[in-house]
């Protein structure tokens, strides 16, 4: 299928009525959260993929905008026919906590003072953006996501996600990535923040109504970009060529290109990125730390989530060895894990342009979704002394049109439909067992989901039971279930 983008998006904005408690033990109350969605949520809601972004990413992850004429930033793998096919996925991506893209930050009016935080904006942390963003899907009603997704500080609330919330998450993918932050990691933040502090406009936070510090925000970003490129991507784009020269300067000028690409990137940074944000989000990133008594693999006990972890060779910042790390704790705890090293000159950033790779290896996965995935747990039953009056009283209170028959034990002994009762009505029958199909085409939870849809299809049935091996019903799956998951192949 042809890769499309997803087109012209805007951005929009929920206001919780609550407040947010804090990891901190502080409260957040006013808050905003600036999310853009693409694709539709199913009926089922159970379609759903959280994108989380990165250090200076947000909520802007694919299409166009209006206002700044920009596609998103992870746009090569979002739209349709892409591995976060908006076709059948619904896709959610929210600025987080403490960003400067919308979403509540050190930049946002503090309604106590009618001025901007600044510092007076509690300490974050990474579980409380992912609490955040819990409560942007109450309000958008998903009860479950069908994967949570993300690249570095995005791969952290990917991780942070099953942790906190293990039954929410079906899938999870987290990309270049570190259950916690090396010494070497704080490192690198801390002589970001310093630049910030160090530059005399940043005056304790105070700076919204007076001079940016855009010298401290650039020589921050400076720092981080070399941590995002590899020797080699260095090599390959910059070597040592001179800038617009022919000749060493003999003073401290430009004169390299790659001095005169740091320059670039740091001085564009500041004209999209808020400098109290960028020390807030990486004291947050510092801060995040999954283990428990030293162990990632007790940390990991309750998770439930089926996983896809990503790492990329040339990573130095977030080296494959981290994401290894996430994949034997995962495997201790017999979680069902992929593991996947990208090839790539690119470095940490690879995460935003191995679009062939990624796309690749992350529909794969996606696409190879079990029935378990995408059935509902909450199964309505009847016993098979029931009356045909008890069946059609329960469709009807329970605004359901298929219901499984059990035995005493719980086992499957057969399936009533609304078009059972009917025939029942014009026929004048009135034990269940007279009008009940006896033989059940029944789907097993680790069926890929294309069987059951070949299966409904055949039959012409819209509807399979969910039976485990010892004959008990666990679940029930849906032609809406899977539609959207299946699109192109059922409709
Ligand atoms: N497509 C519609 C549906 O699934 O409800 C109705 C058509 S289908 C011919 C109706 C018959 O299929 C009913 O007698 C019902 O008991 C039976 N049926 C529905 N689901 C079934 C299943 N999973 N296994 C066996 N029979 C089933």
């Amino acid at each position: 299928m042809k890769r499309e983008s997803v087109g012209r998006v805007k951005t929009e904005c929920y206001h919780p009525s609550d407040h947010l408690i804090l990891e901190s033990g502080e409260k957040l109350s006013n808050l905003t959260i600036a999310y853009e969605t693409y694709g539709n949520l199913n009926k089922e809601k159970n379609n759903a993929i959280m994108v989380c972004h990165a250090l200076s990413g947000d909520s802007h992850a694919a299409g166009w905008h209006l206002r700044d004429g920009k596609t998103g930033w992870w746009d090569i793998l979002i739209g349709p026919g892409k591995c976060l096919d908006t076709e059948k996925y619904f896709i959610i991506c929210s600025n987080i906590l403490g960003g400067c893209k919308g979403t509540t930050g050190p930049s946002s009016i503090n309604n106590t003072t009618g001025k901007q935080y600044g510092l007076d904006f509690p300490i974050i942390t990474i579980k409380d953006m992912v609490n955040a963003q819990r409560k942007l899907l109450d309000h958008l009603d998903i009860k479950q996501l069908f994967a949570v997704i993300g690249g570095s500080m995005g791969g952290m609330q990917v991780l942070e996600w099953c942790v906190s919330y293990p039954e929410m998450v079906r899938m999870a993918i987290p990309i270049a990535t570190s259950a916690y932050s090396s010494p070497q990691q704080i490192a690198f933040n801390e002589v970001g923040r310093r630049a910030i502090i160090s530059d005399s406009k940043w005056n304790n936070g105070k700076y919204y109504d007076l001079e940016f510090p855009d010298d401290g925000l650039a020589l921050a970003r400076m720092i981080a970009h070399i941590t995002y490129l590899s020797n080699e991507s260095m090599y390959e784009k910059f070597g040592r060529r001179l800038q617009d020269k022919s000749e060493y300067s003999f003073e401290f000028s430009t004169d390299f290109q790659v001095e005169s690409y740091l320059h670039y990137q740091g001085s564009s940074f500041t004209k999209r990125f808020d400098a109290n944000s960028y020390l807030y989000i990486t004291k947050a990133i510092d801060y995040f730390d999954l283990t428990e008594n030293g162990s990632l693999e007790e940390a990991f006990k309750n998770i439930k989530t089926k996983f896809l972890v990503i790492s990329i060779d040339s990573d130095w910042l977030y080296p494959p060895s981290q994401s290894k790390e996430i994949l034997m704790a995962l495997i201790a705890n017999d979680v069902d894990v992929n593991y996947y090293e990208i090839k790539s000159s690119s470095g940490h950033d690879a995460f935003l342009l191995e679009g062939g790779q990624l796309n690749y290896i992350i529909s794969n996965f996606l696409s190879h979704s079990l029935v378990r995935d995408v059935m509902s747990h909450h199964v309505i039953q009847i016993s098979n002394n029931s009356s045909i009056k008890d069946a059609s009283q329960l469709m009807i209170s329970e605004n359901i049109t298929h219901i499984p028959v059990v035995s005493e034990e719980d086992k499957i002994e057969g399936i009533v439909t609304a078009w059972d009762i009917s025939k029942a009505v014009a026929l004048n029958y009135h034990n269940l067992e007279e009008i009940m199909t006896r033989d059940v085409i029944i789907a097993l939870p680790d069926d890929a989901i294309e069987v059951s849809a070949r299966k409904m299809r055949e039959y012409n049935i819209s509807s399979l039971p969910v039976v485990d091996d010892t004959g008990r019903v666990i679940g029930i799956i849906t032609t809406d279930h899977i539609s959207n998951l299946l699109a192109g192949n059922y409709k």
